[in-house]
């Protein structure tokens, strides 16, 4: 990755997570034929596809069948947790996973059929009713392959062995520092803050921007940005700018001043 290359967009991961974000801002820009292409860029600490995506095997539940729902696959998600889960998130999540296999459908996954084709879907512990949509035992790989591809046939780029590693808040935008782990050398990128009104940073929420969920790690990235969650859901950042864990996006960054370009 060149030091001096612009972006519009940066996003940390190049898992299910992240690969998924940077497809649904590719969809959106087609969807709205904007004239001017977005620059996305996805960063990874290993090789792109050194993911747990990859290794995933068994599956994903969705309530695809006709005769299944979404009650039910909730019902026993929350039996399974013991009524531990928040029911607010497992809800959402959920109801949401059809239209999620969808879209993988979409980036190319293939998930496995019957012949009459139908989904061949797999019953697994804690499920009252078959759910699991799967590629022969190597789900994770077929995904990860799809969605990179889809990104990458898009003229996304990916850097490799680039680690994210500190983000720092300033009175005009954010400084990421991004560690190339092959060269051994620190790069610092400056993100300047889209604004409210930029179109850019609703479509690349377009998907989860209704739903954003929060965890730990979120709040710890956000907290060394120098900000807080109230901070972020008073409007100062807004709430839907770093959402889900490694879901990281951070528009429009461009490459530090004096760097040569
Ligand atoms: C063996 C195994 C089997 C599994 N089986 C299933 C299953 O059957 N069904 C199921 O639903 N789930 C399964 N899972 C869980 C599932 O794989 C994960 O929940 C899911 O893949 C997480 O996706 P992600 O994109 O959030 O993270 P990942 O796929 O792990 O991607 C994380 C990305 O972030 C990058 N990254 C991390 N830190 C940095 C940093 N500081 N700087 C730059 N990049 C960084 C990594 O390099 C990577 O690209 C399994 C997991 C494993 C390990």
């Amino acid at each position: 990755m060149s030091v001096c290359n612009k972006y519009d967009v940066l996003i940390l991961g190049s898992g299910i997570a992240g690969l998924s974000l940077a497809n649904y801002l590719i969809d959106k820009q087609r969807l709205k034929s904007e004239n001017r292409k977005l620059k996305v860029l996805v960063v990874s600490k290993g090789e792109v596809n050194e993911t747990n995506t990859a290794w995933a095997q068994g599956g994903v539940a969705a309530a695809v069948d006709t005769n299944d729902s979404i009650e039910r696959h909730v019902n026993d998600t929350l039996a399974a947790g013991s009524y531990a889960n928040d029911t607010d998130v497992t809800q959402k999540i959920i109801s949401q996973a059809p239209e999620a296999i969808r879209d993988l459908i979409g980036w190319g996954v293939q998930f496995d059929k019957k012949s009459n084709g139908d989904f061949d879907l797999g019953l697994e512990g804690g499920h009252d009713h078959p759910r699991i949509l799967h590629h022969q035992d190597i789900t994770g790989a077929a995904i990860q392959h799809a969605i990179q591809e889809y990104f990458t046939k898009a003229g996304g780029e990916i850097s490799n062995h680039t680690a994210a590693i500190d983000i720092l808040k300033t009175a005009d935008g954010f400084w990421v520092t991004l560690f190339d782990l092959s060269r051994h050398k620190t790069i610092r990128i400056f993100l300047r803050p889209p604004g409210h009104g930029h179109r850019w940073y609703r479509s690349a929420f377009y998907k989860n921007y209704q739903y954003p969920i929060f965890n730990r790690r979120w709040y710890l990235f956000v907290a060394s940005a120098g900000s807080s969650h109230k901070g972020i859901s008073d409007g100062s950042i807004p709430p839907n700018r770093i959402v889900c864990g490694r879901k990281f996006i951070l528009p429009h960054f461009r490459s530090p001043q004096g760097c040569g370009c």
